[in-house]
């Protein structure tokens, strides 16, 4: 199913092309929730492997519009994995000692350790996004970070680090609902902030800046999975999905224990 996600290398990507609104036909609300938990179910299994082999990581990169589901995802993909083997970082407006540095300073620093799985709510992308869009640098400047995420990214993965990442594709009017639905439930209400009014005007700017992402760090090693996101409950199971099989590519095994101590009795 992941499969289809993924658009070939060096292709210009349009998201017009790609209907946020898609479901597949095999799958309703009711059946996918059954296979999101069976999914977290093998992931859990998976993700304590992978601590116990101590070997290799992770990573699991989240970007999307605002009220995309970036949170909602998370909280529904990961339950259950046990939270010493996983790490979750949400990425803000840089602190003046993080913008002192490099722009993947802060970002090498969450990278997950090996046995971990890490989670980034926004990520180095938003340094081609917001500040592309807000014109935060040069244009010279960032135009050269396509190359040194890509870089970046091969770095990690020599590291033993697997990097999967995904961009949740929803409709301009769906982030209008989502939004609308922000201000109306006080439960939700504390999610909104008025800054999110003025990104909304400027919504064809970051489609343009996206499909730029999605086209020149569209790589081999790690490639973008672009998911229909319009539907939370397709979404959350394209993301289970893709994350399960990712985990089951890597095959984390038991680390061999101390030879002979099956037959010790502790007394
Ligand atoms: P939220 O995800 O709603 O908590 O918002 C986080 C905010 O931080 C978003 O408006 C992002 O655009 C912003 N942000 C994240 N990374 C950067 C960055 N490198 N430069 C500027 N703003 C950023
Ligand atoms: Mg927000």
């Amino acid at each position: 199913m992941s499969q289809s996600l993924l658009t070939p290398i060096g292709k210009k990507v349009q998201l017009s092309d790609f209907d946020p609104r898609y479901t597949s036909g095999d799958w309703d609300k009711d059946s996918a929730a059954e296979k999101i938990e069976t999914n977290t179910a093998i992931t859990r299994d998976l993700a304590y492997r992978l601590f116990a082999e101590n070997r290799r990581a992770v990573l699991l990169v989240l970007q999307g519009m605002d009220t995309s589901g970036k949170d909602g995802t998370i909280r529904t993909v990961l339950t259950g994995i046990n939270p010493q083997s996983c790490q979750i970082t949400s990425f803000k407006v840089p602190s003046q000692e993080e913008l002192d540095h490099d722009f993947l300073w802060r970002i090498h620093q969450a990278v997950p350790r090996r046995g971990e799985i890490g989670i980034f709510n926004r990520s180095h992308y938003e340094d081609v996004l917001v500040v592309r869009v807000h014109k935060l640098v040069a244009e010279k400047e960032w135009q050269s970070r396509y190359d040194r995420i890509n870089e970046f990214e091969q770095l990690l993965i020599e590291g033993g680090v697997t990097i999967v990442k995904c961009f949740l594709h929803i409709n301009n009017e769906e982030q209008k609902q989502r939004l609308q639905a922000r201000l109306v439930d006080p439960t939700k209400r504390w999610k909104f902030n008025s800054g999110d009014l003025s990104e909304r005007k400027l919504w064809d700017e970051y489609q343009h800046a996206y499909e730029d992402v999605l086209t020149l760090c569209n790589t081999a090693h790690a490639p973008w999975h672009i998911i229909p996101a319009d539907r939370k409950w397709y979404r959350n199971l394209v993301v289970s999905e893709i994350l399960r099989e990712q985990l089951e590519q890597l095959d984390p095994q038991f680390p061999p224990s101390e030879p002979g101590i099956e037959n010790l009795v502790v007394e």
